[in-house]
């Protein structure tokens, strides 16, 4: 396993891998394996190790990140590599941000929000939990102790192109860009928070917001983007912020040609995003004339996150193991590779 020697310090953008275990629908249609994780930083696409007659040829493929997650890899874990190292750049006056990409079903919630369902509640905890408890462990050091720094979150939606805060009964909320480029979502409940719970509190209500009034949750989660923001001010002034990030699914490139237009749109929609965001992620801290930012709302409601000196990023590429996501597979590897 990853020690804390292996930990990469001091770079811009973070890519990593996270393979989830085959689960229950497909053991019982005895989906196959066509993952490897050989090493801490390599996956490896293959056919699967038992042939059966029905199965088609895979040319293996082979990828490297900066870290690669097998299944039996714990959130804890993830975390360590990813957005822990990022808690102190938002105490630094940077901007930091997490994402978590992949189709829907490979492990994006269950990596950032945590999984709450089972009973084991300290292993539950998602990246947005750990992050925000560091962020107390963080703020007590002498060093910014001083600083008289405070804490608030925000919680927000992107569906379709608008904003709903998730924070307030997912009232819909107006996005305005200043002449200096300066972008504010108008209305944006920012909560303080003085502790860990308190942050697991706003959690529980946005993710209840989020699925409230759906048929099922993942229904129209794998269709919107989810943000959820710490922010540190001084007396009043930004000083620091963290997104962290829970994309909508990847794979909906097919509902393009959807017979539904709604489907169809919010699909060209998704891929817009999705899109612009792998430009914007490539820019990052170099301030480019011309990146994307205003070419989704996603782009755009992150833009202050993107631009500055002292802005850091990571993402975390969920997967599914089986051969029947294979396309999925290979798009998400695909695109995570670019972002480098
Ligand atoms: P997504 O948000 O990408 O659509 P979820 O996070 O909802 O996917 O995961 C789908 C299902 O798989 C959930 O039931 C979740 O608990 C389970 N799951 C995801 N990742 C893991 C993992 N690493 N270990 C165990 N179960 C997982
Ligand atoms: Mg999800």
């Amino acid at each position: 396993p990853l020690t804390s020697n292996d930990l990469i310090e001091e770079h811009r953008i973070c890519v990593c891998v996270r393979a989830r275990p085959l689960n229950k629908k497909e053991l019982t249609t005895k989906d196959l394996e066509v993952i490897t994780i050989p090493s801490k930083d390599v996956v490896m696409v293959h056919e699967p190790k038992q042939k059966v007659d029905l199965t088609r040829y895979l040319e293996n493929q082979t990828f490297r990140f900066d870290y690669a997650f097998d299944e039996c890899s714990t959130n804890e874990m993830i975390y360590r590599f990813t957005a822990q190292p990022l808690v102190e750049t938002i105490f630094e006056r940077g901007m930091a941000t997490c994402f978590a990409y992949g189709q829907t079903g490979s492990g994006k919630t269950h990596t950032m929000g945590g999984d709450f369902s089972g009973k084991n509640q300290d292993c539950a905890k998602g990246i947005y939990a750990l992050s925000a408890r560091d962020v107390f462990v963080m703020i007590k050091k002498p060093n910014y102790k001083k600083l008289d720094l405070q804490i608030f979150a925000t919680f927000f939606e992107i569906y379709s192109g608008k904003v709903f805060d998730l924070l307030n009964r997912k009232t819909k909320l107006r996005v305005l860009e200043d002449g200096k480029q300066q972008v504010q979502v108008v209305g944006l409940q920012e909560k303080e928070v003085k502790c860990t719970e308190d942050v697991l509190k706003l959690i529980e209500i946005g993710n209840s917001c989020r699925t409230s009034g759906q048929t099922s949750a993942n229904a129209h989660s794998s269709r919107s983007h989810a943000v959820f923001q710490i922010i540190l001010r001084r007396r009043g002034k930004m000083h620091g912020k963290f997104s962290l990030i829970d994309l909508a699914g990847n794979e909906r490139g097919a509902d393009t040609s959807s017979a539904d237009r709604q489907t169809r749109l919010e699909g060209a929609e998704i891929n817009k995003s999705l899109l612009a965001l792998k430009e914007c992620i490539r820019a990052l801290g170099r301030n480019k004339p011309h990146t994307p930012f205003r070419a989704s709302k996603l782009t755009q409601v992150l833009r202050d996150s993107f631009i500055g000196e002292n802005s850091r990023t990571c993402m975390i590429a969920t997967i599914s193991p089986g051969m029947a996501s294979c396309e999925n597979t290979l798009n998400t590897l695909r695109y995570a590779n670019r972002v480098k």
